[in-house]
Order: structure tokens, then sequence, then C-alpha cells
């Protein structure tokens, strides 16, 4: 397939488009049943609005906002269209919202999840959003919904520049005895199967800062980020470009995750499909919601509980937490395989900014490579921007707490400026 760096044609309506006009800026990430949404003021660099919209579909629904005021108030949202609504209306309410009227919005980033060979962010013209949409087989359940999401806002904002972030774009540099998949080259050429990456615009952020905050030129380095959430991505980047990642065609390959199970001899799974006359949808449920941390412990994926349970003496959880960082640490020492040694190593994300014992655990034994991690210092290391190795460490390993939406907003707004 080839790849698509696309920047539009379309003809903002609005007039006198300047950086310095273009200042509030509204981000979207719609998931299957969820909408978050952050409005910014890109000329103070400021927050104006926080919130989501869960259980579209379902009985509960509910619009929670963190700010300018925070509440939360249940609706009735059978789709994402009425849910874009209410996050309108929430924006421009006369007591609570940010705005007076829609007008002030300047433009729209959408997080879209899978770009299948967009390379770079785009604002979405007609003719974009329809190649876009040529690849919506490639994540049916997210590209769906985001479709319908990009719809909604074009039939509520119409006059609005809508620009698509796509997760999968910073991976579009990995070459391509790396991103093939092993199954025979027709079903590549046919289908399209083949490594994508994922949490794209995360790692973009954070080689951006990291770069900032540590002082160094990313062309001339090599980095092994860490992105340790819910979702785990790992990825090596050389001269400022991913070479390599670990989610593949799906958010599914890699380390275990909270609920997935990363990494999994497909045979294994045909195995239990037969044992247990599983349709593809209970397979697809148990690898992606009933595995992982979930599926070893038995009773959460979240890792904060996780080692609660363990420290208490759960025998899967600390099972659990075990494999964990087993199989973090062998893509981390596969990564500096590839990159041929490495100079950063890098944690953000959920688990990644906030559980020391998971860096250190991932990290132990690494010192041939080059790792020595500064114990204190990681022990006391939430959510901020700090080095964690040691001075005399070869490796540097650090903390950049991740901001995708700042990244986005970012992209809409040079889009935008530059037209
Ligand atoms: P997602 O992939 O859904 O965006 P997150 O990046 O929020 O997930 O990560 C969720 C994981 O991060 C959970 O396992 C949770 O235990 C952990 N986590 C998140 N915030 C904190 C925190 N402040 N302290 C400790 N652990 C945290």
């Amino acid at each position: 397939m080839t790849e698509i760096r696309s920047h539009t044609t379309i003809d903002l309506t609005t007039e006198n488009n300047t950086e310095q006009q273009i200042m509030k800026i509204l981000i979207l990430n719609c998931g299957s049943s969820s909408i978050k949404y952050k409005m910014y003021d890109m000329g103070g660099q400021a927050v104006l609005a926080a919130g989501g919209i869960e259980k579209i579909g379902s009985q509960g629904a509910f619009l929670k906002t963190k700010s300018p005021v925070a509440e939360k108030t249940f609706y009735e949202i059978p789709d994402h269209n009425t849910g874009v609504e209410i996050v309108l209306k929430a924006l421009t309410d006369p007591e609570k919202g940010c705005i007076k009227s829609l007008e002030e919005i300047n433009a729209v980033g959408q997080r879209i999840v899978h770009g299948g060979p967009f390379s770079a962010s785009t604002i979405l013209t007609p003719e974009i959003f329809a190649e876009w949409k040529k690849y919506l087989a490639l994540a049916p359940v997210h590209s769906g919904v985001q479709a319908k999401c990009i719809e909604a806002v074009q039939a509520h904002l119409p006059q609005v520049p809508q620009v698509a972030i796509f997760d999968t774009a910073f991976h579009q540099t990995i070459p391509e005895h790396a991103y093939l998949s092993s199954l025979p080259y027709e079903y590549y050429e046919k289908y399209g199967i083949r490594r994508y990456g994922f949490h794209g615009t995360s790692f973009r952020y954070v080689l951006q800062q990291s770069a900032k905050v540590l002082g160094f030129n990313p062309t001339e380095k090599k980095l092994i980020i860490c992105h340790i959430g819910n979702g785990i991505s790992i990825s090596a980047v050389k001269g400022g470009q991913c070479i390599d990642t670990t989610m593949g065609m799906m958010p599914n390959e890699g380390p275990m995750m909270g609920t997935r199970t990363g990494d999994l001899d497909p045979s294994s799974l045909l195995y239990l499909m037969e044992k247990e006359h599983l349709t593809t949808q209970q397979a697809t449920d148990i690898i992606n919601k009933k595995s992982g941390l979930l599926g070893i412990s038995g009773k959460t994926n979240d890792m904060r509980e996780v080692i609660e349970l363990a420290e208490n003496g759960d025998e899967k959880a600390l099972l659990a937490f075990k494999m964990y960082n087993y199989r973090l640490k062998k893509y981390i020492g596969a990564y500096a395989a590839i990159l041929g040694g490495v100079d950063y190593i890098i944690f953000t994300a959920g688990v990644g900014e906030n559980q020391p014992p998971v860096r250190k655990g991932c990290l132990e034994g690494l010192e041939f490579i080059g790792v020595k991690l500064d114990q204190d210092k990681n022990e006391k290391i939430y959510g901020q921007e700090t080095v964690i190795s040691t001075p005399d460490s070869k490796v540097t390993v650090a903390v950049i707490p991740t901001d995708e939406e700042l990244m986005m907003a970012e992209d809409a707004m040079r889009l935008i400026s530059a037209k």
C-alpha cells in the first residue's frame, strides 16, 4: 500500500484564518461507546473545558464534565451524533459553558485510531475523508464510530474545519522488513495485513518533549519509548523516526496488557476456539477484554490493585505482575538489539508515569546494556518529567508524562494556520 501524506485543499469559510485568530480548538476522542473532549485556547495554551460522555447506546449514559465545572448529568444518548450534540451544548451552556457560541470554535481535531497508510495529520476534506473510509475494515469498531463523529461534527458545525490525527501515522516510517507479517505476501496485498502500530500521537509528543526537556537532538539518538497504560506500546526510535513498534495490525500485539493478551501463539487461539466452540466475536472478547493482568490475576486489570493484591500475598496477582514485567523487559532487550544500543529509555502513560515497581521490574538485570536506575529517585517519581537513572548510567532513563490532546491541538493549529 502506498503512503498518503496529504495536506488538504479545503477552502475554509472563515475569513483571515491567521495563526493569531485560530485560537479555540476542540479535541474529540471518540471510542466505541464514549466521546472524550477537551477545548483549548491555543493563544494562552489553556484548557477551557474538558469532559466526556460514556455508555453511548446503553442505559445510564451520562456526560461528566471536569472543567469549567465538575458534574455528572444523565442523558438518553442513543448514538454518537446525539453525543456530539450534548458536548456542543455543554460547551455553549450560558452558565457552565466556556464559549458563548459555536462560532468561536476555529477547528475540531479528531483522534483517529486507525489511519491505514496515512503518515501525517491532515485536514479532512471530503476527498480525504472518502479515501480514509476505504480503510474502515482495518478497525471496524473504532473507525465506524469515528466516521460517525466526523459526520456529526460536519452536520453541527458545517463551517468548521476538521483535522484527523492518526494514531498509526508515527509508525509509517517502519521499514518493510519490520512491518510485514510472515503470512503469505498475497494477504498483505489483498487485505493490508501488516503492522500499523498505535499510540502514535503519544509517541510523537513524548519524543518531542523528551528532546526539549533532556536537551538532545532526536536525529542523533536511539530511544526506546514505553507507553504503558491499560494498552501498551513500545517503540524503537532512531534518527527521530520510528523503526519498530510492538502493536500490530490491531492494538493487541506486544507485551501483556491490562485486559489484552499481547503476543500469543496464533495456533493456541485457534485450538481454544475449536475446544470451546467460540465464535470469532467471543474469541475477540477473550483476547481483548478478558486476558492480560485481568485474565491471570482473575481479579483486576488495574496495576494499582494488582500490586496491592500481590503485596498482600495473592499469588495470581504476583504471577501477573511478574509476567507483565518480564514481557516488557523482553521487548526492551529486543529493541536495544535492533537499535544497536540505546541512549534513552522513556516511560509514559498511566503505569509508566506512576508505577515505580513496574519501571524497576522491567529494567532489572539490564545493567549489561548500560541501564543504571536510581532506585531512590524512581520510588519518588509519579507523573513528573524527571530523569530516574544515575548520573553515570550509560542509558538515560526518564519519565515524561504524555499529552496526546495537546499534540492533537498543536497539529490542528499548525495545519489550519498553514491555510
Ligand atoms: P489507558 O490505556 O486506558 O489510557 P492509562 O494510561 O490511564 O490507560 O493507564 C491505566 C493504568 O495506569 C492502570 O493500570 C492504573 O493502575 C495505572 N495508573 C493510572 N494512574 C495512576 C496513578 N496516578 N497512580 C498509579 N497508577 C496509575
